[in-house]
């Protein structure tokens, strides 16, 4: 039986072994691409998702189908695993400490409550000793004056809570930019400063800002890492992938990285450093911003894997969701050995009909990943392709051709 123990300075929790059940909260694709990994090992899932048809519900042996606030569901998911984990970070903090008193959550309630307020992470990444582009919290207009004077323009404005793929987020250049902001967050009401304590994503004080407001860092390049920790305390990091975004929304994920072998090995110290001072457990995606001097901002944590590390799949001794597994259960972790160059693209909803068309043209060393939801919604994220080749530029030109998309 494992040993269900938070201490893991003083009892590091013996290993979960194959064979044993792994619940998961949440059922999208970051799901899926754990069981089909993880299963190869032979461990066995359960997920809990409100949509009967969900990626990893698919193929999960046992699946709850109901609302994520659902205790009954909740005591069915923790009755059935031997350690449960999650794939994506809005889960409900009142539902994590639940499942922590019932079964065994070794990526804890914390890391959620930290990486779920963009104040709060921003703070934690300070505290391990690693650089944030500079910030001011606001919550008032007060506030957000105050922050503009010090920080100066262009910045930009953050709500702490709920945004993703740039909603949320208000580009200010000009003193007429920061009112029109300040003005529509308070006409939509959509966004309040002062968040209901209730809400599980809510600031633990209503004195605690609802917003951010972060310098604009004119970066040269957008950089992340994957990192993995057991609760044994081994740390391993993948190679440094190089992103580049389109509509806020991934796009590429180039690896390796084209900056300097120095820029790179830093950018793996940095995730190395938080990852051991939020003692995770599992992986987390640290997405970085590249400065023209070298220096390095984190941006942003997301503690679970992470669609910058798809490429893993296909190019590294070991996936980013193997890892996953191998940290929670406790496990030595995998190389992360690159085995190849490799670019990964992301297949929106608008990309599958092209996809679909032009894959007897896609060489043979293009992985093909689709997730199989039946909606290919625009913008969606529906799977994804690796080009492995002997550079990335070549990777990038095999792509161009393929004439779906700009590259
Ligand atoms: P985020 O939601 O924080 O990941 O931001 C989404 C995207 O906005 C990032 O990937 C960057 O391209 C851009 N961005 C966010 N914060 C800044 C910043 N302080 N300076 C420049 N660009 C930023």
């Amino acid at each position: 039986m494992p040993v269900n123990n938070k201490n893991e300075n003083q009892h590091p929790p013996l290993p979960i072994l194959p064979g044993s059940t792994v619940g998961i909260l949440g059922g999208g694709q970051l799901g899926r691409m754990m069981i089909l990994d993880g299963r190869k090992m032979g461990y066995k899932f359960v997920t809990l998702d409100p949509a009967e048809d969900c990626p990893a519900g698919q193929v999960s042996d046992i699946q709850i189908v109901s609302e994520y606030s659902s205790i009954q569901a909740a005591e069915q998911l923790a009755r059935r695993s031997q350690v449960i984990t999650y794939e994506f970070e809005n889960v409900d903090a009142k539902m994590t400490q639940f499942l922590q008193e019932r079964s065994y959550v070794p990526q804890g309630s914390e890391l959620l409550h930290t990486t779920q307020h963009r104040l709060r992470e921003k703070v934690a990444i300070e505290k391990a000793g690693v650089q944030v582009a500079p910030y001011f919290p606001v919550g008032t207009e007060q506030e957000l004056h105050d922050g503009v004077d010090k920080l100066g323009l262009p910045c930009v404005l953050k709500t702490c809570t709920g945004g993703y793929d740039g909603k949320g987020q208000w580009l200010l250049k000009t003193t007429q930019d920061v009112a029109a902001a300040w003005s529509e967050i308070q006409t939509s009401g959509a966004v309040q400063p002062a968040v209901d304590s209730s809400d599980s994503t809510a600031n633990d004080s209503p004195t605690e800002p609802g917003f951010i407001l972060e310098k604009f860092v004119p970066f040269e390049r957008e950089l992340s890492v994957i990192v993995a920790r057991n609760p044994s305390g081994e740390i391993k990091t993948f190679p440094t992938a190089e992103n580049i975004h389109k509509n806020h929304i991934l796009h590429l994920s180039i690896v390796p990285a084209r900056v300097s072998k120095e820029v790179s090995e830093r950018a793996r110290s940095l995730a190395e450093s938080i990852a051991a001072s939020l003692e995770l457990a599992g992986v987390m995606g640290v997405e970085m911003f590249l400065m023209e001097n070298g220096e390095l901002f984190v941006n942003e944590l997301a503690p679970r894997p992470h669609n910058s590390g798809h490429y893993t799949l296909d190019a590294c001794v070991t996936s980013q969701f193997e890892q996953h597994i191998r940290g929670i259960c406790n496990l030595p972790l995998g190389s992360t050995e690159l085995l190849s160059p490799v670019v990964m693209v992301n297949i929106l909803g608008q990309d599958v009909a092209p996809v679909l068309a032009q894959l007897h043209t896609f060489p043979d060393t293009v992985k093909l990943h689709l997730y199989d939801k039946s909606e290919a919604r625009v913008n969606r994220k529906m799977g994804h392709i690796n080009v492995m080749a002997k550079d990335t530029d070549e990777a990038l030109h095999q792509i161009a051709q393929f004439g779906i998309w700009d590259v």
